[in-house]
């Protein structure tokens, strides 16, 4: 990890209210009656004392915190508030093969931006086509607003599209490969101009991906927030950014932010939320973007970014899968004659359908190397790219274009980053 240092605002030059968000922030996670967890971190760390030296210094000494962290605790034992009145546990929608982490959710703070949108835009009936675990909550807002939203099952697309032209609806609450995926079911059951708005999160929109939902749904204004589960929403589009398509996000207001030299989002809650059971300081998104210096057009004042990608170098989020660094080198491990690799990730147009591209570069030991077509074929049956997917599956599946192996006699690496895996999403 390098130096930390600040380009959304210094926390030296914070303005006193931000200040005393901060502080509040600070006297909650110490003060409180319901959990340990901040005040053993600080603890150990050596800031025993630190409610009463609170200040923009003690801020920039403070260790991070990691997913992980969160991971080795039971929720309960990170709850900062009374059980009572929380009826919701959400759990991370498992993309990633590690346990996921837990919050415990009161409907009543629940907000919402992509519903807001939906029922701004005059949307009244809507599909909710994603992790079942987050649809009460989701339908608990709705209902506020007086938005009909009704629950599509993922695993089930063309039942969810039947569903569909039931209900009649006007917009759908999903992620990107889902709303792909169920485009070709919709089309059966109803005009894709009925469609009015989607509204996108928890996987990039790429530039490819944006068009090929744009010739899925050719009149529905596409929307895509950035945000994870313990942090809410990070960043989202205004209506000049969403009919852009892009990756630039506005920041949410409600955090503060850091960014790493290496480009890592750091974020801190602000404002005390209890839909969250654990605020979160410094921490680490493992996502990685850059912060833009001109202004939107649309004339909001909070800064822009553009989002790199998710999970930073050590993995890669693609097609509904994940790529990760340490994995494709236990794979390498069986090919004791590679010393030095570099795999490559592309998202491509073929035969109609949006797939994953994967080159993998290698350099020769001495002890010498099978053919790329052998190392090809044994590296597809046993590397996963999705939870119980090899890549030789996705491959059959029509995911994944056949991986592409080349022995070349030395690896040349963009920019200063020694990583294994190179994104070029
Ligand atoms: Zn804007």
């Amino acid at each position: 990890m390098g130096v930390f240092y600040f380009l959304f605002y210094d926390v030296r030059r914070m303005s006193p209210d931000e200040f005393k968000n901060l502080k509040t922030l600070f006297k909650f996670v110490l003060d409180n009656a319901f959990s340990d967890f901040y005040r053993e971190k600080y603890r150990l760390a050596g800031f025993s004392s630190f409610e009463a030296t609170v200040s923009p210094e003690v801020f920039l000494k403070l260790p991070y915190l990691a997913k992980e962290e969160l991971v080795a605790v039971p929720p309960e034992q990170r709850l900062y508030f009374s059980s009572e009145g929380f009826w919701q546990l959400a759990s991370t929608s498992g993309t990633s093969r590690q346990k996921p982490a837990f919050f415990y959710i009161r409907p009543e703070y629940s907000s919402h931006p992509g519903i807001e949108l939906l029922s701004g835009r005059g949307v009244k009936r809507a599909m909710f086509l994603n992790n079942p675990a987050r649809f009460p909550n989701t339908y608990h807002h709705c209902e506020r607003l007086g938005l009909t939203l009704i629950y599509g099952d993922p695993l089930n697309l063309r039942g969810a599209a039947y569903q569909a032209k039931v209900a009649r609806i006007e917009g759908l609450i999903t992620s990107p490969t889902l709303a792909l995926d169920f485009a070709p079911h919709l089309k059966e059951m109803l005009n894709p101009s009925e469609i009015r708005l989607i509204k996108l999160s928890g996987e990039l929109v790429t530039p490819l991906r944006f068009s090929s939902l744009r010739d899925n749904y050719p009149a529905a204004f596409i929307e895509s927030s950035y945000g994870l589960l313990e942090t809410g929403t990070l960043g989202f589009q205004c209506e000049v950014l969403a009919r852009e398509g892009g990756l630039k996000h506005h920041f949410n207001p409600q955090n503060y932010y850091e960014i790493t030299d290496e480009g890592e989002l750091v974020v801190t809650h602000l404002k005390l939320n209890p839909r969250f059971g654990t605020p979160l300081i410094r921490y680490r998104t493992g996502d990685f973007v850059s912060l833009m210096e001109e202004n939107c057009r649309c004339g909001r004042p909070e800064k822009l970014f553009i989002l790199q990608g998710r999970g930073g170098g050590d993995l890669v989020k693609v097609g509904g899968g994940l790529i990760m660094a340490d994995e494709v080198e236990k794979v390498i491990g069986h090919f004791p004659g590679v010393k030095d690799w570099l795999l490559h990730v592309w998202e491509v147009k073929a035969d109609e359908k949006i797939k994953v591209r994967l080159f993998l570069e290698v350099t020769e030991d001495n002890v010498g190397l099978p053919s790329p077509q052998r190392i090809a074929e044994q590296f597809s049956k046993i590397f996963y790219v999705g939870g119980h997917t090899t890549l030789e599956e996705a491959v059959s599946r029509g995911l994944f274009l056949p991986l592409e192996v080349k022995i070349v006699s030395t690896i040349a690496r963009p920019g200063f980053k020694a990583g294994h895996l190179e994104s070029h999403l």
